[in-house]
């Protein structure tokens, strides 16, 4: 059997540079704390845990401590909230999404309505909403687009999470641009989330089964299976080398092998292994 891993497979720029800027941190002040999970995978969270780093649900009294704000970023309230504190704040947030809070900050305060195109509840889009005061309508697909409220906005500046599917935000973006005279697009999809949903286009159709690998909460890794199975029924997405199934692999002669942004080397690794050993 063949198996072809993808080259973006695993952690991307921005979770690389947040679990360094964590471990760095604890090892040398100690003391920091973080407001929910540095990434949305199991493993990644526990080695964090092991290494001394808090996960907290509401930030207390900082003195002394350190608040890490994670690689999706955070609400400007967040911020505030901490100095408040007393914490000292180490940002770890993604540059790309940081760029994203840029253009929304900037172009709100040129009076364009905002619109983001992402999931409600994911912290990156919350991180954004809250660079503006919430100000901004969140757009999930093409079939949930407000039209009540979109035909009211004369100009609209549009911006995307950074880990969503090309596809789904061309079809929003379609419908917006039919109701609202004005609309800015800023394509904010990162360059790690491009790569790897372009891999996905070809390696399902190149292969007999797909895996993905990665939490069932992490969106990427989610959206990632999604574009596999569209292409390729035989895609499975797995966490661990131990949900594979021998069955899945008889008659196979080539598989591909790819993981979300927040899955670990290691995970990825000891899949690869179990493959060989079937
Ligand atoms: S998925 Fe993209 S934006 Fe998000 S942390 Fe990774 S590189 Fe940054």
């Amino acid at each position: 059997m063949i198996i072809t891993v993808a080259t973006s497979a695993g952690f991307c720029f921005g979770v690389k540079r947040a679990i360094k800027i964590a471990l760095a941190t604890v090892e040398k002040s100690g003391n920091v704390e973080m407001l929910g999970d540095i990434v949305h995978n199991e493993q990644v969270v526990q080695n964090i845990e092991a290494a001394g780093i808090l996960k907290v649900d509401a930030l207390e009294s900082g003195t002394g401590k350190i608040l890490l704000i994670r690689s999706h970023g955070a609400p400007e309230s967040v911020y505030q909230e901490a100095r408040r504190l007393g914490y000292r704040i180490v940002d770890a947030t993604c540059p790309m999404v940081k760029e994203i809070h840029t253009i929304v900050r900037e172009r709100y305060a040129q009076g364009f309505s905002i619109i983001i195109i992402g999931d409600k509840d994911h912290d990156e889009v919350q991180g954004i909403l809250g660079q503006i005061g919430y100000d901004a309508l969140v757009i999930e697909n093409a079939d949930a687009v407000p039209l009540g409220a979109v035909q009211t906005m004369d100009r609209a500046a549009v911006v995307v999470q950074s880990t969503q599917a090309l596809a789904n935000v061309q079809a929003i973006l379609a419908v917006l641009e039919r109701h609202i005279p004005e609309v800015v697009f800023s394509n904010t999809i990162c360059r790690a989330t491009r790569e790897r949903q372009a891999e996905m286009e070809i390696l399902p159709l190149e292969n007999d089964v797909v895996l993905v690998i990665g939490s069932k909460t992490s969106a990427n890794t989610k959206r990632l299976y999604e574009l596999a199975h569209a292409a390729n029924a035989r895609s499975y997405l797995i966490q661990t080398r131990d949900d594979i199934k021998p069955q899945w692999f008889e008659g196979v002669q080539c598989v591909a092998v790819t993981a979300g942004a927040s899955t670990p080397d290691d995970t990825i690794q000891e899949v690869i292994a179990a493959l060989k050993s079937l």
